[in-house]
C-alpha cells in the first residue's frame, strides 16, 4: 500500500462558477490540469502523491452541471449530478430503474452522496500496482505487475487484456452502455457527442486511460434516448463484501420483449476489462428467443467465449456465465427493486 499522508502536495485550485471558465482554464492548462468532480478517486490520487497535477479544476460550483431534464423521453443528466441523486431521481426510476438500481449499489451512502455520473464513468483503474505508484505500462513504463506467476491478480481481466490487465471499476457504465447513452464532451468551443460504448478504451487504444477524454477535456452531460424507457431490465453486482466494495463482475441487461419473444438486447458486463464488456455475441443470439432457460444456456457459453483467465482469477468465468443466465431468465428481481 502507498503511504497515505494527511497533507497534500501543493497545486494551484481554481474553482469556476461556469462551464465557460472551466473550459477556459483547462485550456489554459492542458496536460498540467486536473479535473475534480466529487473528488472520491481524486482525493486518493492526490493524498497518496502518485498523480501530482501543478492545477486542480474544482467543478463543485458550476451549478449548469448539476441536474436531471427530460430529453423527448429520455434524459440528460449533468455530469456533477451525484450517485444519490440518479438513483433517486423519479424520472430515472420510472424511465430506466437499470441506472436508478446502478447508481444505488456504487461504495457507501456518503460516497453516493459525493461522488457524482461524471466521475463515477471517469474514474480511474483501481489495479493496486498502479494506485501504489508501480511504473507499469499503464503508468508509462514497459512492464505489467499484475500479469507474472506470483502476481496477486484476483480482480484483473478476462477479456480482451492487451499488456495491461487492469478492470473497468464503474458500476454505471454497463448501465449507460445498455441504455444506449451518449457522453457530451466539450473542448474549448467545440462540443463532440460520443456513444456510450465509444467513450469506454482498452488499452490496445491507449494504455494510460480508461476513456477517450484527454487533457482539456470535459465531459457535461450523458444523454439517454427513450429508446429502452420502460423496457424489461436487470443489473447485478457480484462483490466480496455487501457493503462500500467494488465489482467483482457485474451486469447490465436491457432487453426489449414482444409477448414472450426477446425482440432486442443490450447485455453488457463490466470488472472483466479495461473497458465495459458488451456481450455482441449474446445479444444476436438471444434476439427472437424466449427468455427461458435454452436461451439463458446458449447465451452463457457463448458469453464467455474468447475469455483468457489470470493464475487467480478463472472464478470470473462461471461467474459470468451465471449472471448472464439469470440476467436472461430475469431472477433476483430483489436486486433491482
Ligand atoms: C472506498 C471507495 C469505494 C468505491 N466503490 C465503488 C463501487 O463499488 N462502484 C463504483 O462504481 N465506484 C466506486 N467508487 C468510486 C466512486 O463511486 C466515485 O463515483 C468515483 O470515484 C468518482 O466520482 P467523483 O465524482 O468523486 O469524481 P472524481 O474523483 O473527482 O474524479 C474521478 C476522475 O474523473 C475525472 N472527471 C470527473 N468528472 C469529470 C468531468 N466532468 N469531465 C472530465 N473529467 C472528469 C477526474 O479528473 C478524475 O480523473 C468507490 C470509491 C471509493 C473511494
Ligand atoms: S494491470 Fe495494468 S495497471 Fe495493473 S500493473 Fe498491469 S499494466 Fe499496471
Amino acid at each position: 500500500m502507498p503511504p497515505i499522508r494527511d497533507v497534500m502536495p501543493a497545486f494551484e485550485l481554481f474553482q469556476p462558477a461556469s462551464v465557460g471558465d472551466a473550459l477556459g482554464i483547462l485550456d489554459r492548462h492542458g496536460a498540467d490540469a486536473w479535473v475534480m468532480a466529487g473528488g472520491m478517486d481524486t482525493f486518493d490520487w492526490l493524498k497518496d502523491r502518485i498523480k501530482k497535477p501543478k492545477v486542480v479544476v474544482d467543478l463543485g460550483m458550476v451549478d449548469e452541471l448539476r441536474g436531471i431534464k427530460d430529453a423527448s423521453g429520455g434524459l440528460e443528466i449533468g455530469a456533477m449530478t451525484t450517485l444519490t441523486t440518479v438513483a433517486n431521481n423519479p424520472l430515472v426510476k420510472e424511465r430506466f430503474p437499470l441506472l436508478a438500481a446502478a447508481a444505488l449499489i456504487v461504495a457507501s451512502p456518503q460516497i453516493r452522496n459525493q461522488g457524482t455520473v461524471g466521475g463515477n464513468v471517469s474514474q480511474d483503474a483501481r489495479c493496486w500496482y498502479y494506485r501504489a505508484g508501480w511504473p507499469c505500462y499503464r503508468a508509462g513504463g514497459n512492464i505489467c505487475y499484475a500479469d507474472t506467476p506470483t502476481s496477486v491478480n484476483r480482480e484483473h481481466a478476462i477479456f480482451n487484456a492487451d499488456r495491461c490487465v487492469a478492470v473497468n471499476p464503474s458500476d454505471t457504465a454497463p448501465a449507460l452502455i445498455a441504455l444506449d447513452a451518449e457522453f457530451v464532451i466539450k473542448r474549448g468551443s467545440a462540443e463532440r457527442v460520443v456513444p456510450a460504448r465509444e467513450f469506454f478504451v482498452g488499452p490496445g487504444i491507449d494504455i494510460t486511460r480508461l476513456t477517450v477524454l484527454q487533457p482539456g477535456d470535459l465531459l457535461t452531460a450523458i444523454r439517454i434516448p427513450a429508446t429502452w424507457a420502460g423496457k424489461a431490465h436487470y443489473f447485478e453486482k457480484v462483490r466480496d463484501r455487501q457493503v462500500w466494495d467494488f465489482a467483482l463482475v457485474n451486469i447490465a441487461a436491457s432487453l426489449n420483449m414482444s409477448g414472450s419473444t426477446i425482440s432486442d438486447a443490450r447485455m453488457v458486463v463490466n470488472g472483466v476489462a479495461a473497458e465495459p464488456y458488451r456481450l455482441d455475441a449474446v445479444e444476436a443470439a438471444i434476439k427472437g428467443k424466449p427468455r427461458d432457460k435454452a436461451t439463458a444456456d446458449l447465451a452463457a457459453d457463448l458469453a464467455v467465449q474468447g475469455a483468457v483467465p489470470l493464475r487467480h482469477n478463472a472464478y470470473k468465468i462461471p461467474l459470468v456465465k451465471a449472471l448472464v443466465k439469470r440476467a436472461i431468465r430475469g431472477e433476483a428481481e430483489w436486486a433491482t427493486s
